[in-house]
This record gives C-alpha cells, sequence and structure tokens, in this order.
C-alpha cells in the first residue's frame, strides 16, 4: 500500500486527509527519526493548516521527538531551515497548487532535499502497521516555536545574487503570491532588491480568493492586465507553497516554464563557462539548445523535482529544474525555489541590460503537443517494450529514462505511464505544432495496434 505521492501524502481537508492520519503520520515520522531529534514545521495559509499541524506535532511528541514550528512559510524556506540548522527533517503542511480544499503532508530530510522514496516507504511500513514509539511519560518531546527562519531565508536568497546590482536598476515588479505561503517572504525579497512592487493577493487567505494556486495562464490574468496597464519591467507569480516560479515579460506575455528554465540555464552556463544542467526527459529541446551552444551539456532524469535535485547532487551539477516552474540553484540549496528563481531572473535582467521579452526571443522556440491513449495497467511494459521494437526508420535514438522518448529529425516523442490512471500520456516537440500533432498521433496509433494485439 502507498501513502505518499509524488508530492508527498496529499488529500481533501476532512475526508481523506484528516486528523487522525496526520496523527498517525506524526507518530510514523517520529518513531523512524531517533528519539530526541528535533523536527523543524512549517504550513501553507490553507484552512486546514493549523488542524493537520496540531495532529502532526502531537504524534511527533508521542514519540519522543522534539518539535519546532517556524511558521507559515514557503517549502524551500522550510527546507533551507532544515539545511541550516541541527533539524534532523522537516514537515511541510501544504498541497501546493492543488485547490482550497486539498492539503498534504511532505517530509524533508536533514539536508533540506525531499526524503528519497526508500526512506519514505520506511515511514509508509511504520504507518500501516502501526508499529509506532510510545516514550513513557517523562520523555515526550518538547514543542517550541522559533521566529526569523523567513528572514533568515529571505537573507540567504539575497546572498546568492548581485544584490547591489540590482538594486541599481529599480525594476517595477508585478508579484502574485496567490494568497498563499510567499505572502510573507518574497515581497521583502523584491523590496531589498530595490523594486518598486505592485501586489495582487499578496495577503494570506486560505481560501484563496485571488485564483487558485497553479500559476497557468487562465489563473494569470489578473497579472497579465496588470503588468501591461503599469508598464513593470516583469510580473512574477508563485504557487501556493512557493517553490516554483512563472514570469511575465513587460509586455504582458506569459513565459512557459520551459522558456524561464532555458533563459536561466544559458545564463548560468554561459557565466560559469560551461558545467552541466540536470532536467527531467520531458524538458523542451530548448534547454539543450543554449547549454551546448553555451559549452554546457544536458543530463536528462526521470520527471519529478526530487530525482533532479538528487542527480544534481551525485554529479555535482551546476543548475536544473522542470519546466512547470521549478528552478534549483546548485550554490543555494538543492530543491527548487520560487523566491530564489525570481531573484535570478531579476539579477540575469541586470547583467544583461536586455528586457525579459528580448531574453525570450533569444530562446529557440519549440511547439509541444500533449495526448494520451487508454492501456491497461498491466501490460504498459509489454506495449513499451514492443513499440520501441518496432519503430520506424525515422527514430535516430531512443532515450528509455522514463517511458520511452524517441528522437527523429524532426523533434522527440516522449511516451510515459500515467501512475494514477490506465493511460499513457503522449509528448510531441517539434518546431511546429502540426509536425508534433502528426508525430504523437503515430505513435499513439502504434501503441493502440499493440493493445489491440495483446490487449
Ligand atoms: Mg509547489
Amino acid at each position: 500500500m502507498r501513502l505518499f505521492g509524488t508530492n508527498g501524502v496529499r488529500g481533501v481537508s476532512n475526508e481523506d486527509m484528516n486528523s487522525e492520519l496526520a496523527l498517525n503520520l506524526g507518530k510514523a515520522i517520529g518513531t523512524y527519526l531517533e528519539k530526541g531529534a528535533k523536527v523543524a514545521i512549517a504550513n501553507d495559509p490553507r484552512v486546514s493548516g493549523e488542524m493537520l499541524k496540531s495532529a502532526v506535532i502531537s504524534g511527533l511528541l508521542s514519540t519522543g521527538i522534539n518539535a519546532v514550528t517556524i511558521g507559515m512559510l514557503p517549502t524551500p524556506a522550510l527546507q533551507y531551515y532544515v539545511k541550516k540548522t541541527d533539524a534532523s527533517a522537516g514537515i511541510m503542511i501544504t498541497a501546493s497548487h492543488n485547490p482550497p480544499k486539498f492539503n498534504g503532508i511532505k517530509v524533508v530530510a536533514g539536508d533540506g532535499t525531499e526524503l528519497p522514496r526508500s526512506e519514505e516507504e520506511e515511514i509508509e511500513h511504520i504507518y500501516f502497521e502501526e508499529s509506532f514509539r510510545n516514550v513513557p511519560w517523562n520523555e515526550i518531546g518538547r514543542l517550541r516555536e522559533e521566529l526569523g527562519a523567513g528572514d533568515r531565508y529571505i537573507e540567504g536568497i539575497l546572498s546568492a545574487v548581485d544584490r547591489e546590482l540590482i538594486r541599481k536598476k529599480a525594476f517595477t515588479a508585478v508579484l502574485d503570491c496567490a494568497n498563499g505561503a510567499s505572502t510573507g517572504t518574497s515581497p521583502q525579497v523584491l523590496k531589498k532588491l530595490g523594486c518598486r512592487i505592485i501586489s495582487l493577493n499578496c495577503q494570506p487567505d486560505g481560501t484563496f480568493p485571488g485564483h487558485e494556486s497553479e500559476p497557468s495562464p487562465d489563473n494569470l490574468k489578473d497579472l497579465v492586465y496588470a503588468v501591461k496597464e503599469t508598464g513593470a519591467d516583469i510580473g512574477i507569480a508563485h504557487d501556493g507553497d512557493a517553490d516554483r516560479v512563472i514570469f511575465v515579460d513587460e509586455k504582458g506575455n506569459y513565459i512557459h516554464g520551459d522558456v524561464s528554465l532555458s533563459i536561466v540555464a544559458k545564463q548560468v552556463i554561459k557565466e560559469k563557462g560551461g558545467g552541466t544542467v540536470v532536467t527531467p526527459v520531458s524538458s523542451s529541446s530548448s534547454v539543450e539548445d543554449v547549454v551546448k551552444e553555451n559549452g554546457g551539456k544536458v543530463v536528462y532524469t526521470r520527471v519529478g523535482a526530487p530525482i533532479v535535485a538528487r542527480k544534481m547532487i551525485e554529479i555535482s551539477a551546476t543548475f536544473g529544474g522542470e519546466e512547470n516552474g521549478g528552478l534549483i540553484f546548485s550554490e543555494h540549496q538543492y530543491c527548487r525555489d520560487g523566491a530564489m528563481g525570481a531573484a535570478k531572473m531579476l539579477e540575469i535582467m541586470a547583467k544583461t541590460g536586455k528586457t525579459l521579452s528580448r531574453l525570450v526571443s533569444e530562446i529557440p522556440r519549440y511547439a509541444l503537443y500533449k495526448t494520451k491513449t487508454a492501456c491497461p495497467n498491466n501490460i504498459k511494459e509489454k506495449v513499451l517494450e514492443l513499440l520501441a521494437g518496432r519503430l520506424s526508420e525515422e527514430a535516430k535514438k531512443i532515450d528509455k529514462t522514463d517511458g520511452l522518448k524517441i528522437y527523429s529529425n524532426k523533434g522527440w516523442v516522449l511516451i510515459r505511464a500515467s501512475g494514477t490512471e490506465p493511460i499513457f500520456r503522449i509528448f510531441a516537440e517539434s518546431t511546429d505544432i502540426e509536425t508534433a500533432r502528426l508525430m504523437a498521433e503515430k505513435e499513439k496509433s502504434g501503441i493502440e495496434k499493440i493493445v489491440k494485439e495483446i490487449g
């Protein structure tokens, strides 16, 4: 049985994500750790945050763990705290970009990275067995509150960029915090970088009255409008727990995450005169194009931010990130960090003297076509294997890092099995959308044929 998904444990508050689950998960995490260890806890402003936090803390204390609450903060601020202090682990109460009725519990390892799957499995095992450590009355853990974790995080970001250079430019930024966890930190970061700030949804509110907390084009219409109306240099938006950042250029164009990833990757590699960038196989070829052009190389991983972060540590990579606005800076910390990404983008604008739209125009443009097709879970592996054996002559190279990625002269097609549904997701990237569509449809019919044969 699985409890943890790709982003911790998630569910609807007071339904599957309830106080009993939080209490027992707190006990399981506490049992997994050494007695007397210190665990830091933070939450986003979701309505159920305090309820779940109290239950997790109660569970932790009952196993002899000492708990420290550091307040309502972004996930990367908790990760930064855990990395910089003697905390053995961190627990983040958040459902990131999900609608307000959801909430979740995510565990952070002692070095500030997301917990590897193997350790989650051990916690799951304790949880399902209910083999909790129950300490005697005089060994029950203590709870204290620590203020200042947010300030420490802000200083960490400012020290990782050329603060003075950015200040001199006095940028005007429209900031949309989605009423989420960044409301207490990102405005401060921008202020200290000398920005004139126009704020949208910068009050914490767990009902997310402004818009839902996924920074999608649909949800950021107000941001686009505000950038255009005010003549700002940049629009900046975070998801609910602010581990991601999405930008709007000075003309009011929404910048897709793979483009901002490419802009940052290009600059980082240019400055270092080379290096390695880690990104999942699903990322646009534009990343590899700009990295190679500047003397660096790209290492591909399976999809998932913790996987990218672990690979970066393993190979001492320079930079890493995902196409959804998740940017990982090795000089700062090995996790996605939305405010750090924003500070870095301002630094790039300051250093190059270029507007954001100009930086975007210098990135190669590709079109991505997405589709899906049904396939029973039990034959998914076999289908991919057969498909790989039947590729047409157009296929130049295949990559089996995550599913099946087929490269041709026209671009690539990525076929990945969904972890939750009996479907394959098919992504195709080419220079134009019609070619991408044809490439995706061709593999889709290939899969359908195989499913019919063996299904
Ligand atoms: Mg998030």
